[in-house]
């Protein structure tokens, strides 16, 4: 490991952070390094990861009385090191935070509330759960990792002898405690009598080293982590071979299966499902620790630092190898496994709740990791979002028990300490208040979303929750599209009118997902022609487009949905030529009619499956079928004005491509209705469901 300290960077960072628009006061040059620092820290996976670790620098500060104080500026809870910036280390009084050390214990709320009351800057975010290690430790600049390597050498049934061994007289030995109060008084009272002159190890949890400056912190810890390396890298034994199993089925096929095992069901509303979103890895360390001979016990060792826990949970699901063409089979022992982790998962947590008292919520029982010999693992999340954490940190477990393994053998805390992390408030607040959307966990994928109406309807999902799929025969669009609504969303290249590119494009979202809850069919384009004198091609072309089209997303769309056995919404865009036929709109209409005839028949045939097929009627909506030139020359012909024109129907209201997109979204979310019609067209009633 390389320190990435550069002298004209850290004077660039200096510089900018002097004259920074918008900070609160004057920042000076120790901040300034300590933001620098910091970030240099959080941008190295193998250092930190997703909102773990923190750094602190003790300076002075004129607080609101102009009186000058000693205050420790720590980084707060939760937050990303990598882009940290001033005002992600608040500012509290030190010597009130010092005198704490007279108590003998103190609980998380007053202890919060008295870190708050002393915050420089009252509206500051809550600091870090580690702080009161940073304020009882003396030293200016303190830096703390969970490096994994580190803990590949510490996690040992003899880490202290090994950290002894590694780290000489440099860091101090800390036995493990849950962060906190009562460690950062433990590692305080070690320091007094070790007196280290880099750092400290936190058992079973991490790294500390301190210095004079930002830079000797920051240099310490990349010089002590490179003696972990150093070490397991001169201590490996070779591993045993392993043999990965062959003729495994793809990923697009089993990762539905995998979703559908990993689900519960919601016991408020029937017909729902808590659902979670998959991320797949595969990397050479993942494939060797999934397909190693002694998985089981290796998969069941537990945590590689606690606070892992509220994003992995203590242990992941694993699963049997999934041969190719024995689908079924896989699927069976999947639901049975998971079944077995939720209950296990119910006892963990009525025993160690009724241990500490009984006052704990259970958090949902379902697993966030999940390992597949010869395919790889799946991180697990309410979003997209938290499975690639999920994913990121599971990545970082294999690693650090692997070569923990490779020097010795791997050791984690007990499970007691395990769950007293889990559910420690502190540690879940990290989360922040989870605001759970309707559909949070969801899947959906829309067709034409490069277009008005599937653009408006993939924007409205996203909005309510669901990771969203944007599937357009062009990509651009797609792309284009993506980009502006969020992180996650995919684009995906999908020819309606052609059956392998529908293939192609659900294996896809279901590889990039795990699978596909809604879909929006709304791909389609309008044929002209007088039906007795229209040329035979155009009416196929129109099938093609326009029923073969929503055929065989549908039909894509099942095949996932049955292997996820928890129900799913085809949603249809169906227009009012369905009903209501327009003068020489053959070619376009009855193909729409045969796609309202189509969703009839998915919601007859796959009801009791719980799938759900719904339309939407909707009409004269701004969009590639009616564009601007279009408006113009039909409202001129009509010798009405545009805009009389447009809202040319029983309520007088030009209808949006957004109010298409609410009416899908009243339909997924609708769980007792199927078969159904809704028509949005501002009232029209020619064209009125009978
Ligand atoms: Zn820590």
């Amino acid at each position: 490991m390389k320190s990435g300290w550069a002298d004209r960077d850290a004077e660039a960072a200096v510089a900018h952070f002097a004259k920074a628009p918008g900070a609160k006061s004057a920042i000076d040059r120790d901040l300034a390094l300590r933001v620098y620092t910091t970030r240099l820290l959080g941008r190295d996976p193998k250092l930190v990861l997703h909102g773990g670790g923190n750094t602190s620098l003790k300076t002075r500060m004129t607080d609101r009385f102009g009186e000058e104080v000693e205050v420790l500026r720590v980084k707060s809870s939760g937050s990303d090191m990598a882009t940290i910036e001033p005002d992600g280390l608040p500012a509290v009084r030190l010597l009130p935070m010092r005198k704490l050390r007279a108590l003998k214990t103190i609980g998380d709320e007053e202890l919060v509330g008295i870190e708050r009351a002393n915050l420089i800057d009252p509206t500051a975010p809550n600091p870090s759960v580690e702080m009161m290690l940073h304020a009882f430790l003396p030293h200016k600049f303190i830096d703390h990792t969970h490096a994994t390597a580190v803990l590949s050498v510490i996690d040992q049934p003899d880490g202290e002898k090994k950290c002894a061994e590694v780290f000489g007289g440099r860091l101090a030995f800390v036995p493990y405690l849950m962060p906190g109060f009562g460690l950062a008084k433990k590692a305080i009272e070690v320091f007094e009598a070790v007196k280290p002159s880099d750092g400290l190890i936190l058992g079973n949890h991490g790294i500390v080293t301190f210095g004079e400056t930002a830079r000797e912190a920051y240099e310490r810890m990349i010089e002590l982590v490179s003696l972990a390396e150093e070490f397991i890298a001169r201590n490996r034994k070779t591993a045993a071979a392993v043999v990965a199993p062959q003729n495994i089925a793809g990923i697009a096929q089993i990762a539905p299966l995998v979703r559908g095992a990993c689900c519960v069901q919601d016991d408020r509303v029937e017909g729902a499902w808590r659902r979670l979103v998959l991320e797949y890895r595969d990397s050479d360390a993942v494939e060797n620790f999934v397909n190693a001979k002694d998985l089981q016990r290796l998969s069941q060792s537990g945590l590689i630092t606690p606070d892992h826990t509220i994003r992995t949970k203590n242990w992941p699901l694993v699963l049997p190898a999934p041969a190719s063409g024995k689908l079924a089979d896989f699927a069976r022992a999947a639901r049975e496994r998971a079944g077995q982790f939720i209950t296990r998962y119910h006892h963990y947590f009525a025993q160690h709740n009724e241990r500490t008292g009984g006052i704990k919520r259970e958090l949902d029982p379902l697993p966030r990791v999940v390992l597949v010999p010869g395919l790889g693992l799946f991180g697990l999340g309410r979003s997209k979002q938290d499975a690639v954490i999920a994913a990121d940190i599971a990545e970082a477990w294999v690693e650090g028990v692997s070569d923990a393994e490779a020097i010795g053998r791997f050791e984690s805390i007990s499970e007691a300490d395990m769950f007293d992390c889990e559910y420690w408030p502190l540690e879940q607040a990290k989360l922040g208040k989870i605001k759970e959307l309707p559909l949070a966990g969801q899947i959906a994928a829309v067709t034409g979303a490069g277009g008005a109406i599937g653009a408006a309807t993939a924007r409205t999902f996203a909005a309510a929750g669901a990771e969203v799929a944007l599937l357009d025969v062009n990509l651009s669009a797609a792309r284009e599209q993506a980009t502006a609504l969020s992180a996650t969303a995919l684009p995906v290249e999908c020819d309606v009118t052609d059956a392998g590119s529908v293939t192609a494009a659900f294996d896809k979202i279901a590889a990039a997902f795990g699978g596909v809850d809604i879909v929006v069919s709304n791909a389609g384009a309008a044929w002209q022609g007088r039906i007795g004198e229209v040329d035979e091609d155009v009416l196929h072309r129109s099938f093609e487009l326009n029923f073969f089209g929503h055929q065989r997303v549908a039909q894509a769309a099942v095949k996932i949905m049955l292997a996820q056995g928890t129900g799913g919404c085809l949603l249809f865009n169906v227009s009012k030529q369905a009903v209501n036929p327009g003068p020489n709109f053959g070619p376009y209409g009855i193909p729409k009619a045969a796609a309202l005839a189509l969703m009839r028949q998915y919601a007859l045939d796959y009801g009791s499956d719980g799938i759900r097929a719904n339309a939407v009627n909707a009409d004269r909506i701004r969009s590639g079928l009616l564009s601007a030139d279009m408006i113009a020359s039909r409202s001129k012909a009509r010798g009405l004005s545009e805009k009389d024109y447009m809202s040319g129907n029983l309520l007088g209201r030009e209808v949006t491509a957004d109010d298409v997109a609410q009416a899908f979204l009243h339909h997924a979310l609708a769980l007792k209705t199927t078969a159904d019609v809704t028509t949005v067209d501002g009232g029209n009633i020619a064209a009125a469901m009978r």
